[in-house]
């Protein structure tokens, strides 16, 4: 079973990459993609670069270049929810795309015609995080992500996006890579360790915790694969 992971910043696959020790790397359209074996699964890691833009591009790619039938996301998140602090796990039970506006034309925000304002996590590997949260004693809150091309540094966007799609933490790729994956049927994971509360503090949280958040949540995927092998 081919599983991809992918983050947005080199620092989000970083930890990854360390812990598999050996793999190869081949470059398609600006990004580097990694293959490894891990456990008898065939692994695709890549970090897309910031942005829905680019998150799409290698979601695609590891979808239809590398037959890629899980995608696993691993990275840092601004926090929401007030219960979230800095390096908190969260993942998401379904995304949206809090800067996606047309409703000149009377539709909701993050709506499009022929979409979807939410997409929905696939239940299956929630339930797999769920068993490995509790294994490895670490506390997983599950909740909704707004994602949307703005590091957002700011309370009343950050209170707008909380109110309009009632989200408990924002970034900047994860629902892109759900609109992929669900076009293409492939289940998702969007996993995010909080590394700021999205507030004016965001920038400087960001640059001090962006590491060890990172780690957080690359560990928890590490652990998610152990179970995966297993089935
Ligand atoms: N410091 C980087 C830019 C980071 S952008 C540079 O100068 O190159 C923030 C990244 O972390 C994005 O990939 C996004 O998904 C995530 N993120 C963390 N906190 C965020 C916040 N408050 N708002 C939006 N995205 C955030």
């Amino acid at each position: 079973m081919k599983i991809a992971i992918m983050g947005a910043m080199v620092e989000e696959i970083e930890p990854l990459l360390e812990f598999l020790g050996d793999y190869k790397s081949e470059k398609i359209a600006g990004n580097t993609y990694y293959t490894a074996t891990y456990k008898g699964l065939d692994l695709v890691i890549a970090y897309s670069k910031i942005g829905k833009v680019f998150a799409s591009l290698t979601a695609s790619t590891m979808i239809q270049n590398f037959g890629a039938k899980k995608l696993l996301f691993s990275g840092v998140a601004g926090a929401i929810d007030p219960k979230l602090n800095i390096g908190d796990l969260i993942a998401a039970t379904k995304l949206c795309q809090h800067d996606l506006d047309i409703t000149a034309f009377g539709h909701p925000f993050g709506y499009v015609p022929e979409g979807s304002v939410f997409v929905d996590s696939d239940r299956e590997l929630l339930e797999i995080s769920k068993d490995v949260a509790r294994d490895l004693g670490k506390p997983l809150q599950e909740g909704i992500i707004a994602t949307g091309d703005q590091f957002v540094a700011d309370e009343k966007r950050k209170d707008w996006i909380s109110k309009t799609f009632n989200a408990d933490a924002l970034e900047m790729e994860g629902a892109s890579v759900a609109v992929v994956c669900e076009a293409f049927d492939v289940p998702f994971f969007i996993l995010r360790s909080i590394s700021d509360s999205a507030d004016m503090d965001a920038s400087f949280n960001f640059e001090e915790f962006l590491k060890s958040s990172a780690k957080q949540s690359a560990e928890f995927v590490i652990a998610m694969l152990d179970r995966l092998a297993k089935k």
